[in-house]
């Protein structure tokens, strides 16, 4: 098999390596970006809370990490052993176990004042309801596994329809698992993720295929964006030219449909020209909140999107109370829903 190595990690960083997330939570909100990233500028007497909430997974993502979690495993063992898992299903029940035990024991530790290890686990994540409601409901549970079964059923039918699930494995790649699951390279100064899911190589073509198991509606154009971002890491990373890859993200919630897109050289340029003057801005602002850290509430100001702090998992933020004093009625019916699934 063809080398997945990427380059060492810079040992130091005053600034967090451009990702999807990273841009897609500064685009949403600078507030939550400032939290999520900038740990050491968050002022003292938030730091406490804001560190446990930084770690938490919004339950929203949950049904996503599941299926990225289970075909991943899944797809390593094919590649080892030629075979799949008997029913990823089960498998599915098994990681959303895992998920809810390991934020209770968050939950438990956090409440008796216990260290948690710094170490992130590499998929399971605290989820923010058990942590703020003590208990993952039985609705949650099963619109949560609604979604992945659909997701589960329609890999294996993609996997089959495309001839790939008995075939020869030899060209695959997937991000390794243990210690270095984040693919990353250097797109001029900028360090950058590059998470692909799964890229298969014949001969001098390569094909990137990203799954996706939300709703295509909101996130089509994204889905494109990060494509080209991957055939840029490839192209960097394993001297693959543009014209020999296709790029493909299968919303696996909606029959496998399809989303193309063209990896070229001036796409990968321009979006080279977006990462820098993304990351110059980032970069400006840390140095700004460095020689001021009491402007942070100036220099990353709470969302516009009222309704974005809904589903955020940092409840201690302003942003929480602007959005009960705005619309008590969404607190209120969500206060509600949690006494309805206490009943049994
Ligand atoms: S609660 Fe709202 S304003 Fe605060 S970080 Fe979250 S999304 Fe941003």
């Amino acid at each position: 098999m063809a080398s997945m190595q990427y380059p060492e990690w810079p040992p130091s960083e005053n600034q967090p390596a451009l990702s999807y997330s990273n841009i897609q939570v500064y685009d949403r909100c600078r507030r939550k970006w400032f939290l999520q990233y900038l740990r050491n500028y968050v002022p003292r007497d938030i730091m406490f809370d804001i560190a446990i909430q930084r770690q938490l997974m919004p339950v929203t993502m949950l049904a996503g990490a599941i299926v990225d979690a289970v075909v991943k495993m899944a797809m390593r063992r094919y590649m080892r052993q030629r075979e799949w898992r008997p029913d990823l299903h089960s498998d599915a029940r098994l990681a959303l176990d895992h998920f809810v035990q390991h934020s209770k024991l968050f939950t438990m530790a956090i409440d008796n004042r216990e260290r948690w290890p710094e170490k992130k686990h590499t998929f399971l994540r605290p989820i923010d309801m058990v942590y703020y409601e003590g208990e993952f409901s039985e609705t949650q549970r099963a619109s949560t596994m609604g979604v992945v079964d659909t997701c589960l059923t329609n890999f294996i039918d993609f996997m089959k329809s495309e001839d790939l699930h008995d075939c020869d494995p030899e060209g695959w790649r997937i991000p390794e698992s243990g210690d270095k699951p984040n693919p990353w390279f250097w797109s001029g100064e900028i360090p950058v993720y590059a998470g692909y899911d799964f890229a298969v190589v014949d001969g001098r073509q390569l094909r990137i295929i990203d799954w996706k198991a939300g709703r295509s509606e909101r996130s089509e154009y994204g889905a494109r964006d990060q494509l080209v971002w991957y055939s840029t890491f490839a192209h960097k990373e394993w001297q693959f030219e543009f014209e020999e890859m296709t790029l493909q993200a299968v919303w696996l919630q909606e029959g496998n449909k399809i989303t193309r897109a063209t990896a070229a050289a001036e796409l990968s340029e321009d979006m080279h020209r977006r990462w820098s003057s993304l990351y110059a801005e980032q970069g400006a602002a840390i140095g700004t909140i460095s020689r001021n850290p009491l402007d942070y509430e100036d220099l990353f100001p709470l969302t516009e999107d009222v309704m974005a702090c809904y589903s955020c998992q940092f409840k201690s933020c302003v942003g929480r109370k602007r959005l009960q004093s705005m619309y008590p009625e969404v607190i209120r019916a969500e206060q509600m829903k949690l006494g309805d699934d206490d009943i049994p």
